[in-house]
């Protein structure tokens, strides 16, 4: 195998150019058929740091060759062994974490420090990974007098995943260290915004011992996700990105009779009450609503001030001018990005909303996509700046008179990914927590993503399909249950059901 990235060589925001990336098909690095490439770029510099392959059907096809190819032999191998080739790619990546945190940042524009804190979590979804075989033993029992009846957990084949521009590495790895150990062969397409920590992670499977086929890599858009969808010998799809995206990918997925779950985008909700700490509402919402930008699933989105808190908006505001892009948050990821996330500020303006934080027209680097923290106060409900996902540094902040009132109001939301309650009265947090339609809950918890084992998912319109992406469940998504019923001796005076 040529080394097509390497470990990445930057130790710091300085531009560098990488490789043109390649699909990563029965471990050769291909172009796709039809010759069709993209601009990756560097959102820090709007400037192309590598091209992409646009993938389409026969490349699809090959790819879905050559991961059946490989499935016999992996299905064969035991899980333990399996699951060994995750504890060597978790010894690699904890070698390059800083080399894969630069390169994360250089392709997806985020700052390093959240750069780091992304490898770690994606660390964290192979450790997972490493734990499977201890806990995937099936369970058996004795059903009647000489009959026993035993649960296996069979993988499906080849499945597929697709995957948002916004974590490069984190989110491809909540599918596949569930999806490998269970025994499936695995056909990933990576956003085509930030294909190139997958690149490295194909390099890095190779020297962990992942038989070739079992991972391979087809690049590309929307034909390639449709072309993957349609594909009769993909047995089951993942899919992460926004909602309309992912509720057209299930709908395709599954009338091609495939598994599938697709986790779409949010618009989450913090509801704040007079008696929340001021500081540590404060700290997290900041950090909340501009960590990566406000480019996250789980990112505040709506504070739902309820009564007068008028001093913990103050604290926020205070916080969020003092960030510098560049520095504090990364740039967005392209220039329809800063247009898109303007409208909507411009939109609350003209509905009477009120600019506390103004970070339209703060810049980073040069030729960068910049846009600093905003915070807009008396949004009106229902109104694109509190309904629509912005995905951006924005905060809205929604009044309302009661807890009730707040309620009501995330619960309007077609979405259901994460919502959080800041308070110091058990039971207005227990109130909230069992009253909102929102799959991940926080009390004081900016950004409330279960950690390990705990499966990421939400409801509503965050999530097509059942169950969650991460945890236990990420393996039953990957696996069918087999049960087995034995028999050793004839049994002339019962039946073999009693
Ligand atoms: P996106 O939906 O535009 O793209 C996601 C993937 O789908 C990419 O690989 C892309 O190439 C492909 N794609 C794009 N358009 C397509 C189409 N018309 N048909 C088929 N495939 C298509 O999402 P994005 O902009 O890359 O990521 C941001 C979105 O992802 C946000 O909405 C965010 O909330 C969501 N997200 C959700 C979660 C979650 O866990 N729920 C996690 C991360 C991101």
């Amino acid at each position: 195998m040529s080394q097509i990235i390497g470990k990445f060589s930057a130790v710091s925001y300085a531009f560098q150019a990488t490789a043109p990336a390649q699909n990563w098909i029965g471990g050769e690095w291909q172009d796709a058929a039809a010759g069709e490439t993209l601009e990756v770029l560097n959102p820090r510099y709007g400037r192309a740091m590598s091209q992409v392959p646009m993938s389409g059907a026969q490349d699809v096809d090959r790819a879905v060759q050559a991961a059946s190819a490989a499935f016999e032999s992996w299905r064969e191998t035991p899980m333990r062994e399996r699951a060994q080739v995750l504890y060597r790619l978790r010894s690699l990546m904890e070698a390059e974490r800083e080399a894969l945190a630069w390169l994360i940042s250089h392709e997806n524009g985020k700052v390093y420090g959240q750069a780091l804190a992304e490898v770690d979590k994606a660390i964290e979804c192979v450790e997972f990974g490493c734990s499977l075989p201890n806990m995937a033993a099936g369970a058996q029992l004795d059903v009647s007098r000489g009959v026993s009846c035993q649960l296996i957990h069979e993988p499906l084949g080849v499945v597929a995943g697709v995957t948002p521009f916004n974590f490069p590495l984190m989110v491809p790895l909540w599918m596949l260290p569930q999806a490998l150990v269970g025994g499936n062969c695995f056909v990933l397409k990576p956003s085509e915004q930030v294909p190139l920590s997958m690149l490295r992670l194909a390099e890095l499977f190779v020297e962990a011992g992942l038989p070739t086929g079992v991972f391979n890599l087809v690049h590309g858009g929307k034909a390639t996700v449709e072309a993957l969808c349609d594909h009769p010998g993909i047995k089951a799809l993942a899919f992460v990105g926004s909602t309309a995206v992912g509720r057209s990918v299930y709908g395709r997925a599954c009338t091609a009779g495939k598994r599938a779950l697709c986790l779409g985008g949010a618009k989450n909700h913090l509801i704040v009450v007079p008696d929340a700490d001021v500081e540590l509402t404060a700290e997290n919402v900041v950090a909340s609503f501009t960590g990566c930008s406000g480019q996250r699933c789980m990112a505040a989105a709506n504070l739902v001030a309820v009564g007068d808190v008028d001093h913990i908006v103050a604290a926020i505001v205070e916080r969020a001018a003092k960030l510098v892009p560049g520095t504090d948050h990364g740039a967005l990821t392209n220039a329809a990005s800063i247009e898109r996330i303007t409208g909507y500020i411009e939109g609350a303006q003209r509905a009477g909303a009120t600019v506390l934080v103004d970070g339209r027209g703060k810049q980073g680097d040069e030729g960068g996509f910049w846009m600093g923290a905003t915070v807009l106060d008396h949004v009106a409900p229902g109104s694109p700046a509190a309904s629509d996902e912005i995905f951006g540094p924005v905060l809205s902040i929604v009044r309302v008179p009661t807890l009730e009132a707040a309620i009501a109001l995330e619960n309007a939301s077609p979405y259901g990914n994460a919502s959080s309650v800041y308070t110091t009265s058990g039971h207005v947090a227990r109130e909230v927590m069992s009253r909102v339609e929102a799959g991940m809950c926080g009390v004081n918890v900016g950004v409330p993503v279960p950690r390990e084992p705990f499966g990421f998912g939400g409801w509503n319109d965050s999530l097509f399909g059942h169950g969650n992406i991460t945890g236990w469940d990420g393996f039953r998504f990957w696996t069918r249950p087999r049960k087995v019923t034995t028999k050793w001796a004839l049994q002339k005076d019962t039946t073999w059901m009693s």
